[in-house]
C-alpha cells in the first residue's frame, strides 16, 4: 500500500492540516507542528491535541502516515557550544509535541558545519544529538533527511546518513526520508529507470532500505549535481517524470509516507492523482 500525499499547511492550527490532506485525497501528509522559522512556540493544548487526534481518526490517517518536519533553524550539528545546546532543546521540544499528537516520526535535516569542524565532527554531534533525544522521549523515530549539499550542509552523500546512523544508540528510532530533487542535486542520478535502480541499489548497500521511513517527491529546478536546493512540480523540472512513475510501482517504497513538496500547491490535487494512477500504469508511460 502507498501512502501519498503533500506538505500541507498547519495554519489555523494542526487539526486543520488532517483536513486539508484530506481535501487533496491524499493518504499521506506533512505539516510543521509549530512556525518553522521560529525558534519558540506555545505549548500545544489539550483542545488542540485532541481535536488533531479526533481528525486524524475520522480521516483515517495513521501515524505511519504522518511525516513532520522540524523547525529549519535547528543545526544538530553545530559547531558553537551554546547555539548546538539551543539547537538541540527544540528538537527536543519537536520531538515532545511529536509525540503528544500521537505521530511516530520526525523528519529533519542533520545538520551543518559552518566551515568550522570537519564532516566526521559534526556527523557525530548530530548522532550524539539524536542519541540525547532519544533517551528522553518514547515512540517518535528521528528521520534523517538527504540534502542537496548547499552551503556547509551534511547528508548530501548516502555515506553521511549511514555514518550517523552507525553512531545512533537505538537503531530501532533512527531512519532517513530521501529527497528526489536533493538527491538529483547532489549528484544521484534519477532520469531514467536504469539510473533510479542504480542510485537506490547504492542506497540499499549504503544505508539500507530497512532505514527507509519516508520520501520526500520533488522535482528538481536545479541543475543535477549542482548542490542548489530547489524544489518544482513533477514532470516540470530536470528530473522529469520517470522516477516518480517507477517508484509507485516498486513495493520497497509501501508503508511509508510519500511527500510532494513541490511549488505548486494549486496542483497536489492532480499531482497526487497522478502519482496513484502510475502504480497500475504499464512500464515505460
Ligand atoms: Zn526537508
Ligand atoms: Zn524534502
Amino acid at each position: 500500500m502507498k501512502y501519498i500525499g503533500a506538505h500541507v499547511s498547519a495554519a489555523g492550527g494542526v487539526e486543520n492540516a488532517v483536513l486539508r490532506a484530506h481535501e487533496l485525497e491524499a493518504t499521506a501528509f506533512a505539516l510543521f507542528t509549530k512556525n518553522q522559522r521560529q525558534w519558540r512556540a506555545a505549548d500545544l493544548s489539550a483542545k488542540t491535541i485532541n481535536a488533531f487526534r479526533e481528525a486524524c481518526e475520522k480521516y483515517h490517517f495513521s501515524g505511519a502516515q504522518i511525516l513532520p518536519h522540524d523547525s529549519y533553524l535547528i543545526n544538530l550539528g553545530h559547531p558553537v557550544a551554546e547555539a548546538l545546546e539551543k539547537s538541540r532543546l527544540a528538537f527536543l521540544d519537536e520531538m515532545q509535541r511529536c509525540e503528544q499528537l500521537g505521530l511516530t516520526l520526525l523528519n529533519f535535516h542533520p545538520g551543518s558545519h559552518l566551515q568550522q569542524i570537519p564532516e566526521q565532527q559534526c556527523l557525530k554531534l548530530i548522532a550524539e544529538s539524536i542519541n540525547m533525544t532519544l533517551d528522553q522521549t518514547h515512540g517518535v523515530t528521528a528521520v534523517i533527511e538527504n540534502t542537496a549539499g548547499q552551503g556547509s550542509n551534511l547528508g548530501f552523500r548516502f555515506e553521511h546518513l549511514a555514518e550517523i546512523i552507525h553512531h545512533v544508540e537505538d537503531k530501532s528510532r533512527v531512519g532517513v526520508c530521501i529527497d528526489t530533487c536533493h538527491a538529483f542535486a547532489a549528484g544521484y542520478e534519477l532520469r531514467s529507470v536504469e539510473d533510479c535502480e542504480a542510485t537506490f541499489r547504492e542506497f540499499d548497500k549504503v544505508v539500507g532500505f530497512e532505514y527507509l521511513r519516508g520520501m520526500h517527491l520533488n522535482d528538481a529546478k536545479s541543475e543535477f549535481g549542482s548542490r542548489v536546493d530547489r524544489h518544482h512540480s513533477l514532470g516540470e523540472g530536470n528530473i522529469g517524470t520517470t522516477v516518480f512513475s517507477w517508484l509507485m510501482k516498486d513495493p520497497r517504497f509501501d508503508g511509508i509516507p510519500l511527500i510532494l513538496e513541490t511549488v505548486n500547491p494549486d496542483i497536489w490535487k492532480d499531482e497526487i492523482a497522478w502519482l496513484k494512477a502510475q502504480q497500475n500504469a504499464a512500464d515505460g508511460v
